[in-house]
């Protein structure tokens, strides 16, 4: 007998509560990823991707794989031996991209951040005077900070900007084209409100003309890709089998997001985050990432003296069936993760999460 479902507040760092037009539209039939009404589908996915990434990009689309996987895309498309990566670090996510790129063969020029601090977008320009590409996290998930992803883009030069856009999509304010960003990767489980499972990917042109030609990825290869996603419907060619159910919770959940209007959950992702710091600090506890780079969709706050982290994520899960997340690394005891995202982003979480770790540290 398989154990029985138990429903959670999903109030951790992702994945997030689902929007309930996301979850209704993963009991659709599995149809054919050849079929008319799927590549229906999947261009109209396309487009609410295009809107929610603010971006014209024809090869906009949702990769079969995690937010992991749309970073391996990106950085297996653009460069190979001895390109040189400058990778801003200020968190775990920023690490993962030097591995990644290091993994491409690419030469690795790393600048650190003190981790709750945003990016320094003067000091990533100046790390290099001629980069294949320049890389950063707009919302670093690990410590809750938002970086100017603008202000990169602004100095990139003849490089090519790649931006994680994970904990961003569907709930900050993201504008892939004004900014500058050549190639975008995302991931579904956060602000979208779907499952895990898709990373939301996003090529400007001038990224795919000098993209590496025959990368060491076949499945990632964008070039590839481009043929049975990008294609014109009817010229569709077989790449891989698309995860059909995948999609059609995506594209619910973008019709869910863009019918309530863009600015509107944008909004609402904001007044949550802002309410919940503001209660946090309320109660005396200490924020953890610098103010004026704290991201409304995933707060960081240490966790008082003399209190076990853990045991009081376990309070929370066993009484209130709500999850928060710890912090990571170093901060693994000291800090914890809270998200509002998706259709959690709302006054009724913030009061919800507030109440029950008072309960919790009383
Ligand atoms: N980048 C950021 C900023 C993330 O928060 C995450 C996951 O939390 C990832 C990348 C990796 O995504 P995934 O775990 O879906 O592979």
């Amino acid at each position: 007998m398989p154990a029985i479902l138990t429903s959670r507040f999903l109030f951790g760092p992702g994945p997030s509560n689902c929007y309930p037009e996301a979850t209704a539209a993963l009991a659709y039939p599995v149809i054919g990823h050849l079929d008319p009404v799927f590549i229906e589908r999947l261009d109209r996915t396309c487009a609410g991707l295009r809107t929610v990434w603010g971006t014209a990009n024809a090869r906009t689309l949702p990769l079969s794989a995690t937010g992991s996987g749309g970073m391996e895309a990106a950085f297996v498309n653009t460069v190979s031996n001895g390109d040189v990566a400058v990778v801003a670090v200020n968190g775990l996510f920023g690490e993962r991209m030097c591995e990644v790129a290091r993994r491409c063969g690419a030469t690795v020029v790393r600048v650190d951040h003190e981790w709750g601090q945003p990016v320094d977008a003067e000091r990533v320009l100046a790390a290099h005077p001629n980069p294949k590409v320049i890389a950063a996290v707009h919302a670093e998930t690990s410590v809750g900070v938002l970086s100017d992803i603008a202000a990169l883009g602004a100095g990139k030069g003849d490089a090519l900007l790649i931006a994680d856009a994970v904990t961003s999509i569907g709930g900050l304010e993201l504008l892939a084209d004004e900014w500058g960003i050549d190639v975008g990767y995302a991931g579904t489980q956060k602000c979208l409100g779907v499952p895990p499972g898709l990373s939301p990917f996003t090529v400007s042109e001038r990224a795919f003309e000098r993209r590496i030609k025959d990368p060491r990825s076949w499945y990632l290869d964008i070039g590839l890709l481009g043929g049975y996603v990008g294609a014109a419907s009817g010229a569709r060619t077989y790449h891989h089998t698309a995860p059909v159910t995948m999609i059609a919770g995506l594209e619910a959940a973008l019709d869910r997001i863009l019918a309530e209007g863009l600015g509107a959950v944008q909004a609402r992702h904001r007044a949550a985050g802002t309410a919940l710091q503001a209660g946090l600090q309320e109660m005396g506890l200490e924020l953890f990432a610098a103010e004026g780079a704290r991201l409304p969709s995933l707060t960081t706050v240490r966790v008082p003296d003399g209190v076990d982290s853990a045991a009081v994520r376990s309070y929370l899960l066993e009484h209130f069936s709500m999850e928060i997340g710890s912090g990571v690394r170093e901060f693994t005891d000291t800090v914890w993760r809270i998200g509002m995202m998706g259709p959690n982003a709302a006054p009724a979480s913030v009061t919800l999460v507030l109440g029950a770790l008072k309960e919790a540290l009383a």
